[in-house]
């Protein structure tokens, strides 16, 4: 029998009401004969609120924890969607992370799954004819503790079981009905893709654009697990297709720029006079480093004096603090004068495969941004994208711009 996983964010189990509707889909492709495997989020808001119970309860609080409370949105909604599908007539039985298991490794708030077994999973297909309902984001570690896949999670885990159970295919249902060139909440003219490339899919998810977990795009291009995105609030009866995330090869039409992702989980640090010598760089980033901070975008201004000079980096908002404290701590090593923070930024990427084969692309955004004003602090780029980094202020105004400059806009 043909397999299917279907996975559902937050918004569309948000309510009893939505979690009917996600059961007529289910019920659909049951009627069309497939075995299926429902993963599902925790209703909209709830990981939220469960995280802000946590920092309430102990700003330094213990990871395993943490993973304990967080993980308990999608028990929630696994054992309410099952209910659903039985009073409809469908046999379901909802399956946690360690029930299959889902085994990941120790890293706890953020772990990787290493291994699913999908044998328990099949066997209970074949012997039940049950759906199975499982609840996404979690999975269990090497000490049998529960552990949560990071911010976005159950996309992975629907990804990793379509991989363990050999699905047909993966279908990501959200609050959108596809894969978007911006996100549609900021851009009214942005268009649906009907398909996107791996590559570059993973790169809109890194640089930005939450539609699907960075994880389980990596995974569904490993797998090749032919994975869509489509909306859970179709009509049950009258699906639609949405995107499909497949190889580059089987876009026949396929643009220079595809999407423009923006990310404000950005934070700008400047260090003013810095020696300007061999080896000063070595002095800054490898401490950072070592405390697993991921530096990205890095400017290295050339010296008035031949003495000193200036560095600016970015690193994760979210670990802004952090490095600052690395950095003082190595500040009389290093010897710069002063560090400057900046937070209010926003990164700014084009992203399109087509890249590789044009040149200009890059050049093309900073003169449509100067033209309407806004700064650029920093830049990078690689094969099939880059990114510019600006002031917040000014993310709608810059992704507009270059969504228009590219031929993105819908007509
Ligand atoms: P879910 O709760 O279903 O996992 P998410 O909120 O994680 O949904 O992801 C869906 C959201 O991603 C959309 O509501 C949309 O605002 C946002 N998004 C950002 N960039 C894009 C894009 N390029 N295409 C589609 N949606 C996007
Ligand atoms: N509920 C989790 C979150 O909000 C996982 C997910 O929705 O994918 O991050
Ligand atoms: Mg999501």
């Amino acid at each position: 029998m043909a397999r299917l996983v279907m996975k559902f964010g937050g918004t569309s189990v948000a309510n009893i009401e939505r979690i009917r509707n996600v059961a007529r889909h289910v019920k659909r492709e049951v009627d069309a004969g497939f075995d299926v495997a429902v993963v599902v989020s925790a209703m909209s808001g709830k990981t939220n609120e469960l995280v802000g119970w946590v920092k309430d309860a102990s700003a330094l609080y213990d990871s395993a924890e943490y993973d304990a409370v967080v993980a308990s949105g999608e028990q929630v909604t696994s054992g309410l969607l099952a209910i659903v599908l039985q009073e409809m007539g469908v046999p379901a039985r909802s399956w946690q992370g360690w029930q299959i298991p889902i085994e990941t490794d120790d890293a706890h708030g953020s772990a990787r799954i290493v291994n699913i077994d999908g044998k328990k999973l099949i066997e209970n297909f074949d012997s039940t004819k049950q759906v199975a309902v499982i609840a996404g984001f979690q999975g269990v570690n090497p000490e049998g503790r529960m552990a949560t896949l990071g911010r976005g999670g159950s996309d992975t885990s629907a990804v990793a079981i379509a991989a363990a159970i050999k699905a047909d295919r993966c279908d990501i249902y959200t609050d959108v009905d596809g894969v978007y060139t911006t996100d549609p909440r900021i851009v009214a003219k942005a268009r649906r893709l009907d398909k996107v490339a791996f590559e570059e899919m993973l790169e809109m998810a890194s640089l930005g654009a939450k539609v699907l977990q960075v994880r389980s795009v990596e995974m569904a291009m490993v797998h090749r697990i032919k994975t869509f995105v489509r909306s859970s609030f179709d009509d049950p009866a009258f699906p639609q297709p949405g995107t499909l995330i497949c190889d580059e090869e089987d876009i026949v039409e396929q643009q220079v720029v595809t999407g423009i992702a923006f990310s404000k989980d950005e934070a700008q640090i400047t260090l003013r006079k810095v020696a300007d010598k061999p080896g000063v760089a070595a002095e800054i980033f490898m401490p950072l480093a070592e405390a697993n901070i991921n530096v990205d975008m890095i400017i290295q201004v050339v010296s008035d004096d031949a003495a000193t000079t200036d560095i600016t980096f970015t690193v994760p908002a979210a670990e802004f603090e952090r490095a600052r404290a690395v950095l003082e701590a190595v500040k009389l090593k290093v010897g710069f004068a002063s560090l400057h923070a900046s937070t209010d930024v926003v990164k700014v990427s084009a992203i399109g495969v087509g890249m590789r084969s044009h040149a200009g692309v890059a050049a093309k955004a900073f003169k449509a941004l100067a033209e309407k004003g806004v700064n650029i602090r920093a830049i990078t780029t690689s094969e099939i994208k880059f990114s510019v980094l600006i002031d917040a202020a000014y993310t709608e105004l810059a992704v507009r711009t270059l969504h228009s400059l590219y031929g993105l806009d819908k007509a």
